[in-house]
């Protein structure tokens, strides 16, 4: 009886492990949909404005009845693909691009099929080694000493947050504590660095925003006179959290006076490197970057200047003992795990225990290219940054903001009369629209302005050229009407 019930249910549960016919059957019309997708890539728009939003999706819910696999592709084609942003596309000059390189995803394809278990050294030392290089090897190009450690993060934000609560409580900031302790940033500093004082607990801590030079980077002057005064307050200045590559122009702080200040008062020091350090690999760059070797702690998101696909950030510690202290568990159920002298283990190192061996679809593409077309990348969309600003420059009615330090370059078109906000509000709106290239706006000194940020793999001079041309042209027409 028992037996037969097993047997019963083992017939259907097989059905989840398809033979090797079906598997081939599948990863052909998985590459048929793959090239549909990448072969005409280039010229595929950047942005889709559609009325329905894929709202097809929702009559096809989870359930018990199965469908084909050719209709589930089609369910992406047609409500997934081609639906608001389409980051793939070399058009994506919004926020921080980055592209998704196609041997990354055929990492994450290798890692969901393997499913290691890349959380303990014990239970996959060959997956915890993979992650621990790609660490020392960053570790190595941001000049931290071997006793640094790291953890490989579903981005930016869940590494700031780890990098938070490693300060925390390396200064020991108990309940007690937190409200004398003043965190030090610019108005610039990313978003998800608030976010992750509020999620650590830290929301009572006092937060000073330090004026910035006609650059957007931290004065240090000004920086050095509220420590002061604070300190004359009776406060406890705790964490200086500089910016290595701001989102909004692409600043970067004074990185290495920074670090001399932070080392002086004794702050952590902490630097934001998701979207800047990746131009670390670029010699020119050694220097405007230097200090950042002398931080407590930073964070890189190869899913930006390593043209990762979304989900790959990286948080690095100085003293690998404080990410530890602040992230290490036991529990019985783990009494088998081993601890290596060798290699440490990512759960111990992050919040996370069992996760996605996400090193994998960093790994391969770095082991299949080796590092030359990353580097001429980066120095690739640095040139088109400063010939996008140059070219801008030269058409009429376009004023520009400073010269772009990374590939962010910020803004507006000034119409001859009436509000320039309002008519940049509608320019990006214009171009959304259309849709083949997707600069963004944001906020700056109260003028609202546009952004073109270039870091894509995709970008190149063609879809620069375009863009130029969009704006004029799109400015032209807006100003018919006004
Ligand atoms: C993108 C970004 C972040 C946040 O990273 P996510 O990977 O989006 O979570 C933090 N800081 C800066 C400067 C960024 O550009």
């Amino acid at each position: 009886m028992l037996i037969n019930k097993i047997k019963e249910l083992e017939a259907i549960s097989r059905t989840l492990e398809p033979g090797a016919e079906d598997r081939e059957q599948m990863l052909a019309i998985l590459r048929d949909y793959s090239s549909e997708f990448l072969d005409d890539i280039e010229t595929r728009k950047a942005f889709f404005e559609r009325e329905d939003g894929g709202r097809a999706l929702l009559d096809s819910p989870i359930c018990d009845h199965p469908i084909d696999f050719n209709d589930i592709l089609d369910l992406l084609r047609q409500n997934v693909a081609d639906n608001g942003l389409n980051p793939a596309s070399p058009g994506h000059v919004g926020y921080i691009p980055g592209g998704g390189i196609y041997p990354a995803a055929l990492g994450d394809y290798l890692a969901a099929m393997m499913n290691s278990y890349a959380s303990v050294f014990f239970a996959s030392p060959g997956a915890v080694r993979i992650e621990n290089m790609l660490l020392r090897w960053l570790i190595n190009l941001v000049g931290y000493p071997q006793e640094a450690s790291g953890n490989l993060s579903s981005g930016g934000s869940i590494a700031n947050l780890s990098c938070i609560v490693t300060a925390r409580d390396a200064h020991q900031l108990n309940a007690e504590r937190i409200p004398s302790a003043v965190v030090y940033v610019t108005n610039q500093v990313h978003h998800s660095l608030q976010k992750a004082l509020r999620i650590a607990g830290l929301a009572e801590c006092q937060i000073r925003k330090i004026p910035m030079d006609n650059d957007f980077r931290m004065d240090t002057a000004a920086l050095l006179k509220a420590i002061e005064a604070d300190l004359a307050a009776g406060h406890y200045p705790w964490l200086l959290a500089a910016s290595a590559g701001t989102t909004d122009t692409g600043s970067i702080d004074p990185l290495d006076e920074l670090a001399g200040i932070a080392k002086e008062y004794g702050l952590w020091y902490h630097v934001d490197a998701a979207y800047g350090g990746f131009f670390l690999l670029l010699d020119s760059f050694r220097e405007t970057f230097k200090g950042i070797e002398a931080s407590d702690s930073l964070i890189i998101d190869p899913h930006k200047g390593l043209f990762m696909p979304y989900g790959l950030g990286v948080a690095l510690v100085r003293n690998a003992k404080q990410l530890y202290n602040s992230h290490f568990y036991r529990a019985d159920y783990m009494q088998d795990v081993i601890l290596s002298e060798e290699e440490l283990n990512p759960a111990d190192l992050s919040p996370e225990l069992s996760k996605h061996f996400r090193g994998l679809r960093m790994w391969l593409p770095l082991k299949l290219h080796g590092l030359k077309p990353f580097r001429a990348a980066l120095e690739e969309k640095l040139y088109l940054t400063r010939y996008f600003y140059e070219e801008l420059k030269n058409l009429d009615g376009f004023e520009l903001g400073p010269y772009p330090q990374l590939t962010v370059t910020t803004f507006r078109y000034v119409p001859p009369h009436g509000d320039a906000n309002r008519f940049n509000q509608m320019l990006i709106k214009a171009v959304h629209r259309d849709g083949r290239v997707f600069p963004t706006s944001t906020q700056i000194n109260g003028k609202f302005v546009l952004r073109m940020a270039i870091l894509a793999f995709r970008t190149h001079l063609y879809t620069v050229d375009l863009a130029l041309q969009i704006l004029q042209e799109t400015a032209a027409e807006l100003l018919k009407d006004w």
